[in-house]
């Protein structure tokens, strides 16, 4: 198989610092079953490490974007540092989407006022710039789908953890639906629910990596290729080859990300 596009991935993560440079060079070169990779920037460190490495690298894309998990600790100038990301990613013609942002209320701790500020601010940004966005949704579906139409926004909503009827609402709107190894535990009868909602011109596949390895990685730490295993699932699903699902998705993850490559 060949022609994975994985949409949503940090290799940032602490997690890689012993030997990320090796995992990059093996997941984006010569012989690897992953064709693109976009990098999900959380803060302004992690937006920095994306347009760096979309500049080192032909096939890594990136967003810029403020995490809801962030919202209460964010400086004073957030919103100026934004536009300073956006103008140093769009510099590298690599940069995706505004993301990801959201709503997070699985923590008692968070701010909710501030995360649906922080969220409709960074809503509006993209709209101004024509881009889409990618939209983390933690417990949060209703505040997130009402705040997504409100502002008549487009892009994906990332890591589906949503009921079929959610699934159903943002297609409609227009939305992409990422899936990632989610998608293959044993124990996603809901994910699969979901999954059966969306048409494949909709779906994009993702690791969120480093976390949620699909069997048979659980507990590993996720690498872009293992989108292959979510892969096996939509193919069975969908009554697809494994190559098609990969073509398919890869060809929806360009349109949403609008990428000529
Ligand atoms: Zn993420």
């Amino acid at each position: 198989m060949n022609n994975i596009f994985d949409t949503h991935c940090h290799y940032d993560d602490r997690w890689f610092d012993g030997d990320r440079e090796a995992v990059l060079e093996r997941v984006l070169g010569e012989g690897s079953a992953v064709s693109f990779v976009n990098h999900a920037a959380t803060d302004e460190a992690s937006a920095l490490f994306g347009i760096e490495n979309a500049k080192r690298f032909r096939n890594f894309y990136t967003s810029v974007g403020f995490h809801p998990e962030f919202a209460s600790v964010l400086p004073d100038d957030w919103e100026q540092k934004l536009c300073e990301l956006y103008e140093l990613a769009k510099a590298t013609g690599k940069l995706t989407a505004i993301g990801e942002i959201g709503l997070d209320y699985h923590y008692e701790g968070y701010d909710r006022d501030k995360e649906i500020y922080v969220f409709e601010k960074q809503l509006d940004f993209a709209s101004k710039k024509d881009l889409p966005v990618i939209v983390h949704s933690r417990n949060a579906s209703q505040d997130t789908m009402e705040l997504l139409k409100k502002h008549g926004s487009r892009g994906v909503i990332h890591c589906f953890s949503g009921s079929a009827e959610m699934a159903k609402q943002a297609v409609a709107m227009g939305f992409y639906i990422g899936f990632t190894g989610v998608l293959a535990f044993g124990n996603s009868k809901k994910a699969l629910k979901a999954l059966n909602e969306v048409p494949m011109d909709k779906l994009v596949l993702e690791t969120d990596c480093p976390y949620m390895a699909p069997p048979p990685y659980r507990g590993q730490r996720c690498e872009s290729p293992m989108i292959a295993e979510v892969i096996k699932v939509v193919a069975v699903q969908k009554g697809l080859s494994e190559q098609q699902v990969a073509d398919m998705t890869c060809e929806n993850a360009k349109r949403l990300y609008g990428i000529n490559a």
